[in-house]
């Protein structure tokens, strides 16, 4: 299936200038949906893991069929002041100022094999704050996937040393 003919281009959105990839278009297309699904899982197939951890809020759209999928426990990662319960939290810089993502502080114990998904991989910013809050729990991040990578940012040279896939690049 061609699923970058499925995904949007909309253009300066958040803000003048930035070329956003919506993938609300893969989404709503049922055979889209269901492709990209599968598409984690393939990527996972082979990996040994416990537990899937995903970002608000698209990490929770692909994050929560796979792990359903797999037999495997969901962790949700939020934005500041969302989760109910006793948190640990990461601060990380965005072009223009700075972000908090936060995860419970007993969602992962010490040994977890933990993988982390996301719709997209830019800066690598949000992923890198994920893996320092996983790597201080004691969690082991065995592979990150994404449905796109947009390459030209170079996040992965920011998750050195991670096993990186991504589904979709440009
Ligand atoms: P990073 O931290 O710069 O790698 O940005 C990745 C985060 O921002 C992910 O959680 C994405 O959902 C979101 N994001 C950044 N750019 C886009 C985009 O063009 N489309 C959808 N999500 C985006």
């Amino acid at each position: 299936m061609d699923l970058k003919s499925l995904i949007r281009d909309v253009y300066d959105f958040p803000k003048e200038g930035i070329v956003f990839k919506d993938i609300t278009t893969v989404l709503q297309d049922p055979a889209g949906l269901r492709f990209a699904v599968d598409e984690f899982e393939k990527a996972l197939k082979d990996v040994d893991f416990d537990l899937v951890v995903g970002p608000e809020s698209r990490g929770f759209i692909f994050g929560v069929p796979l792990a359903y999928n797999m037999n495997k426990g969901f962790i949700p990662v939020r934005k500041e002041g969302k989760l109910p319960y006793k948190t640990k939290s990461k601060e990380y810089d965005l072009e223009y100022g700075s972000a908090v993502v936060e995860i419970h502080m007993d969602a992962i114990k010490p040994g977890d094999r933990v993988v982390v998904v996301d719709d997209l991989l830019a800066t690598g910013g949000t992923s890198k704050a994920m893996v320092e809050l996983i790597e201080e729990m004691g969690g082991i991040v065995v592979k990150m996937v994404y449905l796109i990578e947009l390459s030209f940012l170079k996040g992965r040279e920011v998750l050195q040393g991670q096993d990186v896939e991504a589904i979709i690049k440009y």
